[in-house]
């Protein structure tokens, strides 16, 4: 039996409001599509947490054993400065700015996203579409909602009629909005504006002469707006209807709300089924975001090369400190909460290493129960992907483990369930990395201190050849050993 026939997985849908009991539309496959980024520049440490959450929700479901088809986009075309239809195509304006080509552009942020993301131990998706990819898809789509009258065309380019699709549809159905209020919000429509109404989007806008990236299509030439481009590969790759669709908080409105319009007008159906919405990270209490410019980038975060954090850390430690809240609630960045994450992140690791070095008993007779912690630990995950319980399982594990010597008060299948589950949540499912075992961690710390103990021994034995020898060729190896009255201390140089 796959263990997904065993758990029962409930998600917070954004659509309900409410935690719903999760069934794939065609199980053991699982659709899952979450929006990617604009690559018009290196991303921050936010838009990282939010792949980082659905990376948490990919491990888990295909440790569950689904077969999951991933699609995450790279958004390389129509995606203007403001969300209005107005200014300029974000990569356009990059392109300009830094006298390259909009591919140029677009070839350089992408491979930085997928080099951060890689760092982050975070798994590429199983489909990466691109919007530029894609336009002929969105030529069709367009096409399909005009003919079914949700769209209009006007002066070279085409409008979503939104109050049309309000009259049979529920525009504002994902983010709580009505459309009453949503029209009183917007201002009026100046006297140049082609939209019949100020909510109506474009689907498709003309290009203007200095607009670079532009295509042919029946209505002139131009380019495709924004959210089309999620609405036609979500589809293509998953089908009119689909499991699960996964992006940031921010996203919501408009941008989700427009591709189940979108959905809906060109195929009857709204396609996913469980909306899935991750929190933002923040600064100093603020949003990270680009435009504000509150924000860090990883290159900073792993450097330690910014005035806002004492020291760099290692990927696996931010990311131990992202899933260490849930992906629903907000987070604040810190110098002092990655500080904690850090100590938290070793004894996690040392505690696994320790239990690799137990051999079992003839029975179990400790007062953790392995079969009872393996159940809550999986409740957790089950519980609408709850990472920070999880963790807290994992360190009741640790405490337990850590009051264990030489042999682990655990009959072989007790410690074996306790070892195997332990690699599986760790590696697998949150999908940290052991930095200790690359050598500059806790594994090289342990060696330095046998050495160092050897040295000692040495000089108690007046043995000062041998004790010299050990620290010259810690020398040699960049290690410099430092002899104070409470013992010896050492610092490698890099
Ligand atoms: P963008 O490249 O602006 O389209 O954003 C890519 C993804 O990052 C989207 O899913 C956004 O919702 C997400 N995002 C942007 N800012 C933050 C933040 N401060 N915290 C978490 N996610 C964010
Ligand atoms: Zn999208």
């Amino acid at each position: 039996m796959a263990l997904y026939e065993e758990n029962d997985v409930y998600i917070s849908n954004s659509i309900s409001r409410k935690k719903e009991l999760f069934t794939a539309l065609n199980a053991p496959n699982l659709g899952l599509y979450v929006c990617g980024p604009t690559v018009y520049s290196d991303v921050h440490l936010g838009n990282c947490r939010t792949f980082i959450s659905f990376d948490l929700v990919y491990r888990y479901l295909t440790h569950l054993g689904y077969k999951v088809r991933y699609v995450r986009n790279i958004t390389d075309a129509g995606h203007l400065e403001n969300d209005a239809d107005e200014g300029e195509d974000k990569i356009s304006q990059r392109a300009r700015l830094e006298q390259l080509e909009p591919m140029e552009i677009v070839q350089k942020y992408t491979l930085g996203f997928h080099g951060v993301m890689s760092r982050f131990n975070a798994f590429p998706p199983t489909i990466e579409p691109t919007a530029t990819g894609h336009i002929v898809e969105q030529i069709d789509m367009i096409q399909k909602i005009i003919d079914e009258g949700f769209a209009y065309e006007k002066n070279g380019s085409v409008y979503f009629d939104v109050k049309k699709y309000n009259e049979s549809n529920d525009y504002g159905k994902l983010s709580g909005r009505k459309i009453e209020e949503l029209i009183s919000g917007t201002r009026e429509l100046d006297a140049q504006s082609e939209k019949e109404s100020p909510l109506d989007f474009a689907i498709w806008k003309k290009a203007s002469p200095s607009h670079i990236m532009r295509w042919n299509s029946p209505w002139g030439i131009g380019f495709p707006g924004w959210h089309l481009e999620c609405s036609v590969m979500s589809t293509k790759y998953l089908g009119d209807e689909f499991d699960i669709h996964g992006g940031g908080m921010d996203l919501k409105f408009p941008h989700h709300e427009c591709e189940i319009a979108q959905n809906k007008a060109s195929n009857g159906s709204e396609g996913p089924r469980y909306w899935m919405h991750g929190n933002m990270l923040t600064l100093n209490g603020q949003r990270m975001s680009k435009s504000t410019g509150n924000t860090l980038l990883p290159h900073e975060l792993f450097t330690g090369e910014t005035d806002k954090l004492e020291k760099g850390f290692a990927p696996t430690i931010a990311r131990f400190f992202m899933l260490q809240a849930h992906y629903g609630s907000q987070l604040d960045f810190s110098s002092d909460a990655l500080l904690a994450a850090e100590k938290g992140y070793h004894r996690l690791m040392a505690a696994y290493r320790k239990l690799a070095s137990l051999e079992p008993s003839a029975e179990s007779t400790s007062e953790f129960k392995v079969a009872e912690w393996h159940k809550a630990s999986y409740a957790a995950m089950n519980d609408d992907f709850n990472s920070p319980i999880l963790i807290s399982q994992l360190f009741e594990a640790t405490r337990t483990i850590n009051s264990w010597e030489n042999k682990a008060p655990l009959s072989a299948s007790d410690f074996k369930l306790l070892k195997e589950s332990m690699q599986a949540f760790i590696f697998d499912v949150l999908g940290l990395e052991d930095i200790g075992a690359q050598g500059s961690g806790q594994k090289l710390d342990d060696v330095i201190n046998i050495l160092l103990d050897l040295r000692k021994q040495a000089r108690d034995d007046r043995d000062f050849s041998l004790s010299d020898a050990i620290r010259d060729k810690l020398a040699d190896a960049g290690i410099e050993v430092k002899d104070g009255k409470d013992g010896s201390t050492y610092s490698i140089s890099l």
